[in-house]
């Protein structure tokens, strides 16, 4: 390690080797630290090894999808032919039946019969006429859901997995949110997409949730960010693992170093001319030294987050469902989601097996959260086996893990909160804050790696008209 960087970038996720790669690219000097054992955030691919068998997972699969051709591009250029074309299959489980994904008419017609369906018109009729010509505003999640799909069909299948996904009741949720996630998505361009499907009519729609193939790495989305650690530590940089700083110096809106740990106990001081990190935002506020002014310590303690739980089974099954992931809305299943890894990639499986992903979402403090792996087991087990998947016997083994401040809760007040830290931190001319934790914002992968290559751009054009 040297005493003093061009750059160090802190946060090994997708923005942070995306920033990475682009400061390898322009051979510029930087070191990135990563405090887990492995580079990748939560777009990792984790393998449990059972004797000479090797099953993958992502932490809840991620599929690849972006709409800029630059992310594209590179992400292409990294994976090449271990990029997989897949064709999507999702279902819903809502009040005992399973509903397709892509949308089947025939078989929602059949599973809510023609009444609720004029239910659900009729509802969406009275929405447009509330929201868009007596122009009442829209601004929680509920009333984004209300005014795009009606009543009736936003409490079947949004409101309530969004509840589900943030423990929270809609009213209490930012609409923004919805922009995030579902944007565009209203009954009228579901209707729209069923029409032109039965018609054979290829669909023009930007919506990202019709979309009905994405890329997937062969052997995980990890592989991306693995692809990027082979390319930068084979020009000579360094990642150091297993690092994280435990101080922040700045003096004059400038970040002069960071305090970091190294083998326990002990530490060191690096200068920098530019800091990229990727740290959850309430935590990098933390370790500034000296500290935040209190009314910033203060916005920081307002924004909140959702964590995770994850039960990943490997089964003695050649294969278990046709689907990458199943959702299950309802409050009495007490898991959100689940996923057959097998169904992104056959590579993520060994041969004649498979394995299934189990997601719960929960707050640190609930008791969810810290259940053992047996008791998660049992819980979830005889839901399993009631929706035909597969029986106990044919579970080889179960694994835990957890995830921690996964996701950025769009509450009523965040926005307000975040805006009064970004005006803090946009102060320090030479601070890039980027990713899903760093800016606090609900972003995909190909979001990231964007921030962390216009991050790295922005320096280097800084960099250059300084000198010049
Ligand atoms: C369940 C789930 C499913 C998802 N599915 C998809 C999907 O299908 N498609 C998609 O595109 N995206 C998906 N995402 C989103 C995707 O995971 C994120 O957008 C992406 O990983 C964010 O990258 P990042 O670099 O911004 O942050 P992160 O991935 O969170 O990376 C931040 C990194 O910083 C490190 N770090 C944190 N604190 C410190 C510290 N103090 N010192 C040093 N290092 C530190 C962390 O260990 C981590 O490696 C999903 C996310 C989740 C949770």
């Amino acid at each position: 390690m040297k005493k003093k960087y061009w750059t160090i970038i802190v946060g090994g996720g997708p923005s942070g080797m995306a920033a990475a790669l682009e400061l390898y690219r322009a051979k510029k000097d930087f070191i990135l630290i990563e405090k887990c054992s492995a580079i990748g955030g939560l777009s990792k691919t984790l393998i449990f090894k059972e004797k000479e068998l090797e099953f993958r997972t992502d932490i809840g699969p991620h599929r690849f999808y972006t709409k800029n051709d630059h992310i594209d591009k590179l992400v292409k250029g990294l994976t090449q032919e271990k990029l997989l074309v897949v064709k999507r299959s999702t279902r819903q489980f809502i009040d005992g039946k399973f509903f397709d994904y892509p949308i089947n008419s025939k078989q929602i017609l059949k599973n809510l019969g023609i009444m609720m369906v004029t239910h659900i018109i009729v509802d969406y009729f009275l929405s447009v006429i509330k929201y868009r010509l007596l122009k009442k505003p829209i601004i929680t999640f509920y009333d984004y859901a209300v005014a795009n799909f009606g009543k009736t069909l936003a409490n079947f299948n949004i409101i309530n997995y969004t509840e589900k996904i943030w423990g929270m009741p809609t009213n209490s949720l930012s609409a923004d949110w919805a922009k995030h996630r579902i944007k565009g998505l209203s009954l009228l361009s579901v209707i729209k997409k069923i029409v032109e499907d039965n018609l054979f009519i290829k669909s023009k729609s930007e919506i990202k949730t019709f979309v009905e193939t994405f890329f997937y790495p062969e052997i995980g989305a990890g592989f991306i960010y693995e692809q990027i650690r082979n390319n930068i530590e084979r020009g000579g940089y360094d990642i150091l693992l297993n690092r994280y700083p435990t101080k922040i110096i700045h003096d004059n809106y400038q970040i002069k170093a960071i305090q970091l740990n190294v083998n326990g106990d002990s530490e060191v001081s690096i200068g920098l001319e530019y800091l990229i990190e990727s740290i959850t935002i309430t935590d990098f506020l933390n370790l500034l030294y000296p500290s935040p002014p209190k009314h910033i310590l203060e916005a920081a303690s307002k924004l909140h987050y959702r964590s995770q739980v994850y039960l990943f089974l490997t089964i003695d099954l050649p294969k278990i469902t046709e689907d990458q992931w199943i959702y299950f809305p309802d409050k009495d299943v007490p898991f959100a989601r689940i996923s057959e890894m097998k169904n992104f990639s056959c590579s993520m499986s060994p041969l004649n097996k498979t394995s299934l992903l189990v997601e719960f979402f929960c707050n640190r403090e609930d008791k969810m959260y810290n259940l053992g792996k047996e008791e998660l087991f049992e819980l979830v087990l005889p839901y399993l086996e009631r929706y035909g998947f597969f029986k106990r016997k044919d579970v080889r083994k179960y694994y835990k893990f957890k995830g921690y401040k996964d996701y950025p809760i769009y509450d009523l007040t965040y926005q307000s909160n975040l805006e009064t830290i970004k005006r803090y931190l946009d102060a320090f001319e030479n601070l890039y804050y980027i990713g899903r934790p760093g800016r606090f914002e609900y972003t995909s992968q190909d979001q990231s790696i964007e921030m962390g290559v216009n991050a790295t751009k922005s320096i280097i054009n800084k960099y250059e008209n300084k000198i010049y």
